[in-house]
């Protein structure tokens, strides 16, 4: 794959005529305020040259806008005025489910207080069995609008389908891709042309560079907002519910200029191992931590062992703070 990045101001309409003369499959968008056209396979288009190319980028890999062969700066997502992948350790907390106004607007004030950034709550909800409670949907976004406009934070929820992009469009802030719809390439390409901010998690069966080709579909649509998530990995261990590939996404930051949420939960599974995971996700990196926090965990409608109540929250905000501080960063 080859990517030509143009100069700026340029006109690209040589460079077009000159790639619509091969046989090659070319894209052009923009992305990060670059135009940028990218195209394929190589041996069609490697004697291309035009006077409106800056940079030219010969990449083996699958993931050439998502990789920094072209972008070395690290790219900051914005969500409303939250800035992931700067100095400070961003942190989305929020219920696992809406279930009810009272519960969100509750957990919402609480991680609020605590000091999160970012309100994280699930809608629509995908469930392993169709018996268990499949979420609120268009009425949980609704009940997460208000949570924000009562607390000021952004709004971060799962997309399970492309039919509901319009509520999200409406309601949602920064838009969610859970685990089970990291290789959903008709979703991927829809949630690129929504233009929102996406959270986009590593599926269970999935390799670093597997989730960067994910990430690919999005950036391809020109929307450049793409946070990328680690939330544990399916492996033979059973002590945990999920292996959290803290080295993964260490590897994965050096392959791509995105930036890093860890979701200590879900690998988790239980309350008591959150605190430590979400503190190892910082030391190794993360620009983001994605946390759980129900007000009465034991009662939660769904993974009630693993939320944590608002005050473990609150210490754990402590410890977060304390850790990045040590680092030389914020929280
Ligand atoms: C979630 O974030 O609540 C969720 C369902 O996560 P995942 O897609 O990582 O399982
Ligand atoms: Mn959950």
């Amino acid at each position: 794959m080859i990517l030509f990045v143009l100069r700026t101001g340029s006109n690209s309409s040589t460079l077009r005529e000159k790639l619509k003369s091969t046989s090659a499959s070319f894209r052009f968008l923009n992305l990060y305020g670059k135009e940028v056209a990218v195209a394929w396979p190589d041996q069609e288009v490697e004697n291309v040259k035009d006077e409106s190319v800056e940079v030219v980028v010969k990449t083996k890999k699958s993931y050439v806008l998502a990789g920094n062969e072209w972008k070395k700066d690290p790219t900051i997502v914005k969500v409303r005025d939250v800035e992931i992948g700067g100095n400070k350790v961003v942190v989305a907390a929020g219920p696992c489910a809406v279930e009810n106004e009272e519960q969100t607007l509750t957990v919402a004030k609480a991680v609020k207080k605590a000091g999160a950034s970012l309100l994280r709550g699930g809608a629509f909800k995908p469930r392993t069995s169709p018996y268990s409670f499949q979420g609120l949907g268009e009425e949980g976004l609704k009940i997460l609008r208000k949570a924000s406009e009562e607390t000021g934070l952004p709004v971060v929820s799962e997309i399970l389908d492309s039919k509901d992009i319009e509520e999200f469009k409406r309601y949602a802030d920064m838009v969610q891709i859970g685990a089970r719809n990291s290789q959903n390439f008709t979703l991927l390409r829809e949630v690129g042309k929504l233009g929102k901010p996406v959270l986009l998690k590593r599926g269970l069966g999935n390799t670093v560079e597997e989730l960067l080709q994910s990430a690919e579909y999005i950036l391809m649509e020109g929307n450049g907002s793409v946070v990328l998530c680690e939330r544990g990995i399916r492996t033979f261990e059973r002590s945990t519910r999920f292996t959290l590939d803290l080295g993964g996404m260490v590897a994965g930051k050096l392959m791509s200029h995105l930036p890093f949420c860890a979701d200590p939960s879900h690998p988790a599974g239980k309350r008591e191992l959150v605190h430590s995971l979400a503190l190892a996700s910082v030391a190794a990196g993360a620009d983001m931590l994605l946390i759980e926090v129900h007000p009465r965990p034991e009662v939660a409608l769904s993974d009630s062992e693993q939320q944590l109540t608002p005050d473990s929250f609150h210490l754990l905000m402590e410890r977060i703070r304390a850790l990045s501080h040590a680092l030389g960063r914020s929280a």
